[in-house]
């Protein structure tokens, strides 16, 4: 667990991965230190991540977003992550429960969940829908859907996130 910013809590990245983005030129700001209610931006123009509030999971997702932002250029690693999130949506082990059911929602959507954007009427997920082929969002979303905890997270995917996100959380 790593304190990166005084105003949020230990976070559960490599020191590593911190200091790559560090020297990658992230830098962190923090609205409202006193607040938890969370949201926040990635903007990669700035290499800057905006935390509106001291919310520990918008923290683990909007890091997971300045991590993956170039990572999903190598090689295939944005189109592996996507198939390797339609294998995590049919996992059945329970250990994975949480990660398999969120996988189930960025895949086929949410039938019951309205959005003006899509065709349907209602969000269709990240594979197909309007906000489709967003694997920044499946990354991200994933990490933060977690915590930041790789043991939720079967070794097909967990491998995309070993480099940020410390295997020994506690
Ligand atoms: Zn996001």
């Amino acid at each position: 667990m790593l304190k990166l910013h005084p105003s949020l809590p230990a976070l559960p990245l490599k020191p590593s991965a911190w200091d790559w983005l560090h020297r990658y030129g992230v830098t962190v700001v923090v609205h409202d230190p006193n607040s938890t209610r969370g949201g926040g931006y990635w903007h990669p123009d700035r290499r800057l991540v905006e935390l509106f509030t001291a919310q520990e999971e918008a923290a683990i997702h909007e890091l997971a977003h300045a991590w993956w932002h170039e990572r999903r250029l190598l090689g295939r690693n944005a189109a592996e992550l996507m198939v390797a999130c339609v294998n995590l949506s049919e996992e059945r082990d329970p250990r994975y429960a949480r990660a398999a059911e969120l996988a189930n929602h960025y895949v086929y959507g949410i039938t019951s969940q309205s959005d003006p954007q899509s065709p349907t009427g209602w969000w269709m997920g990240m594979l197909v829908g309007s906000s489709g082929g967003y694997d920044w969002e499946v990354f991200a979303g994933l990490a933060s859907g977690v915590m930041g905890n790789l043991a939720l997270l079967p070794p097909y995917i967990r491998r995309f996130y070993e480099g940020l996100f410390d295997e020994s959380r506690e």
